[in-house]
Formats: C-alpha cells, sequence, structure tokens
C-alpha cells in the first residue's frame, strides 16, 4: 500500500459511532505491522444528539492534536461522521461512497441531508461500483466509479488449498458457499426454497448476522451457519466450495451494490451463481462461469449448472484471470492517489486570477506589408488566415470588430475562474477526420459526449427522442427498439414532400411529441412557426428507437482540452499573421489596399445590403454563477414550452471538465435584433441570399466564407472544412498569384 498526497495524514471515516458507553473517550487500537490505527470513539447513550456532536467533534480535535495532524485529509466512508467533522482544515474532503445508505434498514433520518452536505463540502468522490455511479453522478463535478479491486494473490490460494478448516470439513457432499454480512440484503426465502429442492447440496453461510433475528433465517439440516471468519482464513473455506453464491434480494438496499465477493470468489477460481443485481449483470454477466437467476427454480438449476462446470475442468477460468488482472488494489490506489493528489493542490494553491484574452491589435501595422486581409477571427477567418500564412507563406492581416479572437466558439475565465463559452455551449464533433486532424495541430482533446435533457412540464427527458423519452413520456415499457418503432410509427403522420421543419417531425413521431418537443422551441428559437421553416433546422435532430441518448453519433466528439479560444492563439501564432481585434473592417478597408479580402462577417453587410437585409436570429445570454458544484444532471437542459422564455440552459463545467468548488451556467433567450448568430433557413432567404451569392462572382477581390459569409446554418467543423476547401482552391487557382473570388 502507497501513501496518499506526499505522506499527509489521512483520516478514514466508517460506520456509525456506537452509543454504549458512560464516559467520552477514544479507543485506540494500531493495527499490527502498520502505521494504521483504528480509533473507535466512545460516548454515553442519553445525550442528546447536539451534545453527541459537540462531544465528537472535540475527541476528533484531540484525535488531530495527539497526532500532529496539520491540514490532514478526511476520507469519509460515511455522511454520518460529517456533521461533527466539518470545522475540520483539511487539506482535501474525499467522499468514498460505498453503498446508498439511505436505503438501508435502519438508516439515521439526516443520513440525506448530511450527504448532501459533505458532497458539497467534497474535492473528490468515489462510488463503489458503477451503479451507485450512475445515480450520484450529477451530484459532483469531480466524481469517479471504483468498482470493486481484488487481492488475487490472497484468494487463488483457494485454487490449491488442500487444508479445509475443520467446521467446514465435516459437512458432507458439495458445497456452495456465501462469505459476508448476512443482513436483509440477503434474500432470505429464496435461500430455504433453492436448499430445499436440492436437499443432497450444503449450503454455507460465513459472516456476522447484522440487523436480523437469529431465528429469522431460514432453518435445514443443509444449510450452515458457520460464524464470522478472519479475512486470512477465507481462502480455506473457499477451497471447500464446488461454487459460490451471493442470493441477494433484489431491493432498494442491493439496488446499487456492487459486491467485492464476486471477482474475490471468481480469483479463488469458483464458479458463481447469483441473482441479477444490476453491477454484477453489467461487469460479470458476460462470463462463462457466472450464473444469474433469480426465481428458486431456476436458482437452483443454476446451481447445479456451476457445480457442472466446475467439474468440467479450468477452462472457463482463462477469461476470469483476463479480467482480474486489470482490477489490483495497486490499480485502483494509484488512481485515488493522483485524484487526491489533484484535489490536496488545488485545495491548497491560490485561486488562479481569469486568464485574461490576449489583447491584439495596435497602429503601429504597415498598410502595405500584407498580401491578405482577413475579416472576422473565428473558425473560418483563423483557419484561413493559419494557412495562407504557414502553408502559403502569406503575410495576412486578420480584423475583428470584438474585443477577442474565436467568434463565436470564443471562450474565457470569469472572474470566479470558470471557463465559459461567452457565445452560448460549443461542442465539437465531427465525421471528417481531415477537420479532426488539422485541428488537432493547435490542440489537445478532452473526450465530450454531449447529453440533452428537455424539461417538461419538470419531467426530464432525453433529447433526441429515444426509447427513454417516450417511456418516461408516456409511462411505458417499451423494451427494445421494434416496440419503440412500432409506437412510433403508429403515431407517425406521414406526409409527402416533407418541406417544412413540421412536416420532418410529425411525419416521424406524430404531432403530440412534435408540440411537446419541437413547436414551442422552435417558435422561441427563430421567432417563426416550424412549418415556415426549411425541413434541415429540425432534421439536425434526429429519433431514435434505442436507448442511445448521446446527443450527436459523429465519430470525433471531444472539447479543446485547454479551450477554444487557446486553440486559436495557436492558430493565429505565426510571424506572418497580425490581428487586430476591435476593429471594423469598414474603418480600416481604405488604408489596408491588400491583394485580396476574405471576409467572414454577413455577405449583405459588404454589399452595404444593396438588395435587402438578409435576416439573422439572434441570442441574449444570461450568465451566472452559482456556489454549488453541480446544478444541471448535464450539459444542456432545452425547456421546449413556450411558457418559459428561454429555450436552454447551459453548464459548463460538464462540457469543459473543470473541477472547481463553483458552476456557470447560461440561459439563452433568441431575440431579433443584435448581433448575427443564425442563418434563418427559408426559401426566401435563400432567394435572397443567392442574389449576393451571384454579386460576389463578380468581384475578385474578395471571398466570402464562414457560416456569415456563406449564410449557411455550419456547425464548426463544416466551417473548418469548408475554409479548408477554400483555401486549396485559392492555391489551385493562385498558380500565377491571381486569386478568382468565388463565394461558396
Ligand atoms: P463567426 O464565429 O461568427 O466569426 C465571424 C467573425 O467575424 C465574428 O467574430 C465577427 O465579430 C467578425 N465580423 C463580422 N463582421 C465584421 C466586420 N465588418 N468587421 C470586423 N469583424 C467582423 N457549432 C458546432 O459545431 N457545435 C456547437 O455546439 C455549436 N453551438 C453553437 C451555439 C450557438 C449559440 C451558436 C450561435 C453557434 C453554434 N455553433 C456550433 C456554430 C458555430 O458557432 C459556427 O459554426 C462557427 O463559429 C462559425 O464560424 P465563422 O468563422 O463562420 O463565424
Ligand atoms: N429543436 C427543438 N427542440 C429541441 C431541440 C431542437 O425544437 O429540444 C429544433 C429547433 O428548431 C432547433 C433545431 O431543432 O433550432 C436544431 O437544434 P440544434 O440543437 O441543432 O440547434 P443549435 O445547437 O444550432 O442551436
Amino acid at each position: 500500500m502507497g501513501r496518499f498526497a506526499q505522506d499527509r495524514q489521512v483520516f478514514f471515516f466508517e460506520e456509525q459511532i456506537p452509543t454504549d458507553h458512560h464516559l467520552a473517550y477514544l479507543e485506540i487500537h494500531p493495527f499490527e505491522g502498520t502505521t494504521v490505527k483504528s480509533v473507535r470513539p466512545r460516548i454515553p447513550h442519553w445525550w442528546s444528539e447536539a451534545e453527541r456532536e459537540t462531544a465528537l467533534g472535540k475527541l476528533l480535535d484531540e484525535l488531530l492534536a495527539l497526532n500532529d495532524a496539520i491540514r490532514p485529509i478526511l476520507w469519509f466512508y460515511t455522511p454520518v461522521m460529517y456533521s461533527f467533522a466539518r470545522h475540520v482544515d483539511a487539506s482535501a474532503i474525499v467522499y468514498d461512497c460505498m453503498d446508498e445508505l439511505a436505503n438501508f434498514k435502519f438508516a439515521p433520518p439526516r443520513l440525506k441531508e448530511t450527504e448532501a452536505a459533505l458532497i458539497a463540502r467534497a474535492d473528490v468522490v468515489f462510488t463503489g461500483g458503477h451503479s451507485l455511479y450512475e445515480v450520484k453522478a450529477h451530484l459532483h463535478d469531480n466524481i469517479h466509479p471504483f468498482p470493486s479491486s481484488v487481492d488475487v494473490s490472497h484468494f487463488r490460494t483457494a485454487r490449491d488449498e488442500s487444508v479445509e478448516p475443520s467446521d467446514q470439513k465435516a459437512i458432507p457432499g458439495l458445497k456452495l458457499g456465501y462469505y459476508g454480512v448476512i443482513d436483509e440484503r440477503l434474500d432470505l426465502v429464496l435461500l430455504a426454497a433453492v436448499a430445499k429442492a436440492r436437499p443432497n447440496l450444503s449450503f454455507i453461510f460465513i459472516g456476522p448476522v447484522v440487523k436480523i433475528a437469529p431465528e429469522d433465517l431460514p432453518k435445514a439440516a443443509n444449510i450452515h451457519y458457520l460464524g464470522q471468519k478472519h479475512y486470512s482464513e477465507l481462502p480455506a473455506y473457499l477451497s471447500g466450495w464446488d461454487a459460490a453464491l451471493m442470493p441477494f434480494a433484489l431491493n432498494e438496499a442491493t439496488k446499487f451494490i456492487s459486491p467485492t465477493k464476486t471477482p474475490e470468489y471468481l480469483a479463488a477460481g469458483r464458479p458463481v451463481v447469483s441473482t441479477r443485481v444490476t453491477d454484477v449483470v453489467r461487469h460479470y454477466g458476460d462470463l462463462e462461469g457466472v450464473f444469474l437467476a433469480d426465481e428458486p427454480e431456476s436458482f437452483a438449476a443454476a446451481c447445479d449448472e456451476a457445480l457442472a462446470l466446475k467439474k468440467a475442468g479450468d477452462a472457463w477460468l482463462t477469461p476470469v484471470d483476463e479480467m482480474l488482472s486489470g482490477s489490483s488494489w495497486d490499480q485502483t490506489f494509484s488512481a485515488m492517489s493522483v485524484l487526491v493528489e489533484e484535489a490536496v493542490t488545488r485545495r491548497l494553491s491560490p485561486v488562479k486570477s481569469p486568464r485574461k484574452s490576449r489583447p491584439h491589435g495596435s497602429g503601429k501595422t504597415n498598410p502595405s506589408n500584407y498580401d491578405y486581409l482577413i475579416v472576422g477571427a473565428g473558425f473560418a477567418g483563423s483557419v484561413l488566415a493559419e494557412r495562407l500564412a504557414s502553408d502559403g507563406g502569406k503575410r495576412v492581416l486578420v480584423c475583428d470588430r470584438r474585443p477577442h479572437i474565436a467568434g463565436n466558439a470564443y471562450d474565457v475565465q470569469n472572474e470566479d475562474g470558470i471557463l465559459i463559452h461567452q457565445y452560448g455551449p460549443h461542442i465539437f464533433h465531427t465525421n471528417s477526420e481531415d477537420v479532426f486532424n488539422y485541428l488537432s495541430r493547435f490542440t489537445a482533446w478532452r473526450p465530450y459526449e454531449h447529453r440533452v435533457l428537455a424539461d417538461v412540464d419538470g419531467l426530464r427527458l432525453p433529447v433526441p427522442i429515444n426509447v427513454t423519452t417516450l417511456n418516461g413520456l408516456y409511462g411505458l415499457d417499451l423494451h427494445n427498439e421494434a416496440e419503440a418503432a412500432r409506437f412510433l410509427a403508429g403515431r407517425a403522420e406521414p406526409c409527402d414532400p416533407i418541406v417544412t421543419s413540421k412536416d420532418v417531425v410529425v411525419s416521424q413521431v406524430g404531432s403530440d411529441l412534435y408540440r411537446t418537443f419541437f413547436e414551442g422551441y422552435t417558435r422561441k428559437q427563430w421567432g417563426l412557426d416550424p412549418s415556415q421553416l426549411d425541413k434541415s433546422v429540425t432534421a439536425r435532430v434526429p429519433t431514435r428507437t434505442n436507448a442511445d441518448d448521446r446527443y450527436f453519433l459523429d465519430n470525433f466528439q471531444a472539447m479543446p482540452l485547454h479551450g477554444y479560444t487557446k486553440m486559436f492563439e495557436n492558430m493565429l501564432d505565426h510571424d506572418n499573421i497580425t490581428v487586430m481585434t476591435s476593429t471594423e473592417y469598414a474603418d480600416i478597408r481604405r488604408d489596408y489596399q491588400v491583394g485580396h479580402t476574405i471576409f467572414t462577417g454577413p455577405i449583405d453587410e459588404y454589399f452595404d445590403y444593396r438588395f435587402g437585409r438578409l435576416p439573422y436570429r439572434s441570442l441574449k445570454f444570461q450568465h451566472e454563477t452559482h456556489d454549488t458544484r453541480r446544478l444541471l444532471p448535464v450539459g444542456v437542459v432545452n425547456y421546449p414550452s413556450e411558457s418559459v422564455p428561454y429555450t436552454r440552459i447551459t453548464e459548463y463545467k460538464h462540457l469543459t471538465g473543470q473541477i472547481h468548488p463553483k458552476t456557470s451556467i447560461s440561459y439563452e433567450f433568441a431575440c431579433a435584433d443584435g448581433d448575427p448568430y443564425y442563418p434563418i433557413p427559408r426559401p426566401e432567404n435563400q432567394a435572397l441570399y443567392k442574389q449576393y451569392e451571384a454579386l460576389a462572382r463578380e468581384h475578385s477581390d474578395v471571398t466570402f466564407v464562414g457560416r456569415l459569409g456563406t449564410y449557411k446554418y455550419y456547425n464548426m467543423d463544416q466551417v473548418v472544412g469548408q475554409a479548408l476547401a477554400t483555401y486549396r482552391r485559392m492555391t489551385k487557382a493562385d498558380a500565377g498569384d491571381v486569386v478568382t473570388a468565388r463565394a461558396q
């Protein structure tokens, strides 16, 4: 076992406090041969809760003083102890959540509240399994599942152990065993029935009986309770078993368990017969040596199969051993240790001041120095600047009217040091390997798969609509794709031809789902009814019949590891590139007689709105920071109802992966006036754009690129692809240094 965070003292808190003594004192037991001590506070049982808390707090202070503990790490296995430890100046607080304790029999009444307080203070949270992780994941920004590890070499000895302990050896016949706490988590009815159905088999139970009266345990000639045994004795007992058992009841107390005994039994070379506990099915269900059954008859049959497998040889152990090789305590320790170390570093290092966007621009540029003037430092402008400078060897001046680079993808640390997207959530996704590889020259990535929930009168349901959405909305129990497809087919209202955004949705899912998820959202977002918008708008959001709840299915889904702005800084960091932010094109166009202009702003603006204005939809953002680690279960929650003024709320830390005690969100309100964000896909707008496009063709000194320059509802990757293609075309045409203007 290693040490945590440069030998800081770690205080682990587990179990509840026994209130069975007349004095308050600490009972200290050193563990032989280790620096670990077990400490048990003893307090009188007649004290009030307040008196207990005060006394326990004092005892803890004494303990810390006794150990010269300066800013120790506090590591909680139970929230119960947090209430009297919260005053301690810790260098990190770890909540190692092993179970949903609130679901247990006789759980303390305020457990949920105390757990919420502990989670709010914890720097890092571990869960003892994946199911537990799934129910807790939305509560913390630094939470990690650690399913059971196993001391393989300890349990492996059971494979060749021949000295079976005498109390077990005396038991006749084939033996199936269980060890662990015997409490309400075991299915005693199942156990009694299986024992009755198989009188020739012996069922052995090792472990303390807790919270249930011994007389309530099933009794039969072939059921044997051997009591609690020491960890060191377990392999010897296991060596005498022909199969191992996990007859857990499937109830609230077992919903989130991830039994450590599963890998231990397997390491001992015993086939396992278990009920369908979620995490057992998930992690071990595919192994030949694991048999799953919930009913007495099938469980008994599973026992027979397990015994037959054991008899048949050891071939089934090869995949078992492969799996176990990845689950050692050493591996768990190293992974946890890194996270704890990071937590200590974060807590002890002073809060970083917000990273300011590097100022760009000065009056010192020489107007005759540039081959190209690029208007706009967003994706379109920056990619072209980079290509022209580094590949083409051209001198490039980039101007942007905004005080920063990166266009709409701009991200910045706010006053609390949280990285936010100033212009709403930008999630990078693409199927183009070329685009991904190109951008990878300027950034490392953080894998991120975007998930969105729609808030329908308080119900949070996945968008795009999938089988979970249907089950949640209509209280259904559709199990598979075929059932979901049949359900949707029964509601779909076919229409031909499909022209508008309303047609797309109604023809797939029918009017009710259309109204619930699309009508209001689209009206708010676009200021138009879906029947007035091109089909391409809502077609961006597919309908699924499976349970995949990812917003995008692209091959590459990731966020720039240090943010978009940093990636743009790297892209534009070239001797041949000068960037002038806070600079209007109109203010400098006459000063710079460059050979060619690349315009990534609105094309109608460039031509002084000669044919009239192209309509764009704008947005207003309300950014807020809250003093909590997590507000939303996923990165974005949509509000499709017209009675809610905003369209969606984004919590940025989901996207960026940042760990911070606070969290920042933004509300999006769509509006007609303001910065142009969205071209509005409608036939009449397209016709107007075509006029501008034709005009652009007559101007050989300018090229239009990007979402505004080519009036296309493009994602970032599409703009990058478009800019790269534009560059390729320019270099071809550039053979004699003549560039042909061409709108896309
Ligand atoms: P822009 O980023 O708009 O850059 C154009 C720049 O030109 C601007 O900075 C502007 O200030 C400047 N400019 C314009 N006119 C002038 C002028 N006359 N003088 C000087 N400067 C000028 N895409 C995705 O792939 N995934 C997403 O999750 C995603 N989410 C989005 C969310 C929102 C709220 C919005 C609005 C867009 C989103 N997008 C997303 C789309 C993405 O923002 C665009 O595809 C991309 O930013 C377009 O890049 P661009 O260079 O064409 O335009
Ligand atoms: N849309 C909707 N309800 C939703 C999500 C999307 O009606 O819950 C419609 C809406 O018209 C939206 C369009 O689908 O503008 C495209 O959604 P997307 O998430 O692609 O929009 P963007 O990220 O570009 O704002």
